[in-house]
């Protein structure tokens, strides 16, 4: 590949979340003085959010833009060179690794920590994306406490679906649960569980058609296509849980990753199948998918790095 390699850094860490900033938090303590570039969403996915009540160390709350811009602050304290700017293709064919940074420079880097997060996939309807943070979630676990003891309806039909609509039920009155065909994708025991919970209401073959609303989640409209009915159901949450996309398709080709793209690493650690090359946060986690597990492992990619860089050093 040819290039003309601009600047080398120890340690480049590859986006802005929770995970990418605890790494840089980490690194600079340690000295690796990382560069980190934060990508097209600075502060990732929480910016788009509002309150965040689950994150440890906030008592009473706080607003996912400004927990992010305190992790951006604590990481500019520590030391790191915090950058605007997206990582468009990397070269893992030698080391040190290459990485180009908005189709216009190569950086070369000792070790490189990839935190590029994942995204929700949406069903794009208009209502869903104005009242996203307003009763219109992608995540039951992070959203599903503040609809304590309402109605709430779930949208999709895999394993994850089903579990956040089992986490749901325990939290709220009913969970009306649209599955667009006439069967689920998920396995026969989360579907038995969903089917057995007495809160859960499953309509089968039904979409739902638009979120109805004028400041928060009010009702969704939706349409049974065996019957072609539509349908007005009042609710106080939207949750869509339809999957989610791994941020990861510019390291495709250079290291391993399951079937949907997330990356691989080698159990208890941030290690990829490429010494020297880390990964933390969403982009290969998608059990959890929490800020404070992406904090957690951006902190055990940090910690890797650093550890193999001094073992590289004493060579
Ligand atoms: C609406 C919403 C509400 C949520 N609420 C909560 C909550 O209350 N509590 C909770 O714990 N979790 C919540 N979550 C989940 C939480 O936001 C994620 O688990 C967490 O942000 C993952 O952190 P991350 O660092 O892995 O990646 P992300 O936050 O996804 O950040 C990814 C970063 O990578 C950057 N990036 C991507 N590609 C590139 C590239 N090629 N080059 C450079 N940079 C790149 C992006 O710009 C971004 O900065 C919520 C998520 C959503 C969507």
């Amino acid at each position: 590949m040819a290039y003309e390699a601009a600047e080398r850094v120890h340690c480049l860490i590859i986006g802005s979340g929770p995970a990418g900033y605890t790494a840089a938090i980490y690194a600079s303590r340690a000295n690796l003085k990382p560069v980190l570039y934060q990508g097209i969403q600075p502060g990732g996915q929480l910016t788009i959010t509002t309150e965040v009540e689950n994150y440890p160390g906030y008592p009473t709350g706080i607003q996912g833009p400004d927990m992010m811009i305190d992790f951006e602050k604590q990481a500019i304290r520590m030391g790191a060179d915090i950058r605007f700017g997206l990582a468009t293709k990397v070269d893992f064919s030698k080391r040190p690794y290459r990485v180009e940074i908005d189709e216009e420079k190569w950086i070369e880097a000792e070790s490189v920590i990839i935190c590029t997060g994942a995204s929700a996939k949406w069903l794009g309807l208009e209502s869903e994306q104005r009242l996203n943070g307003f009763g219109v979630s992608a995540c039951a676990v992070c959203d599903g406490f503040f609809f304590k003891g309402k109605e709430v309806a779930i949208v999709g039909a895999g394993d994850t679906a089903c579990e956040e609509a089992l986490y749901l039920s325990k939290l709220c009155s009913t969970v009306h649960m649209f599955v667009r065909r006439g069967e689920m994708r998920a396995s026969k025991v989360m579907q038995d569980r969903v089917l057995k919970a007495s809160n859960i209401v499953v309509y089968w073959n039904t979409e739902p058609l638009e979120v109805i609303g004028g400041q928060k989640v009010e009702a969704v409209r939706v349409h049974n296509k065996q019957k072609d009915k539509e349908e007005i159901i009042p609710i106080s949450a939207f949750f869509v849980a339809i999957g989610h996309q791994p941020n990861s398709d510019i390291f495709k080709g250079w290291i391993d990753m399951d079937e949907q793209g997330y990356i691989k690493t080698i159990s208890g650690t941030a290690k990829t199948n490429l010494e020297g090359v880390f990964a933390a946060g969403d982009v290969q986690d998608k059990n959890y998918r929490q800020a404070v597990t992406a904090a957690g492992s951006g902190c055990m990619a940090a910690l890797d790095a650093e550890r193999y860089l001094s073992a590289l050093e004493s060579i």
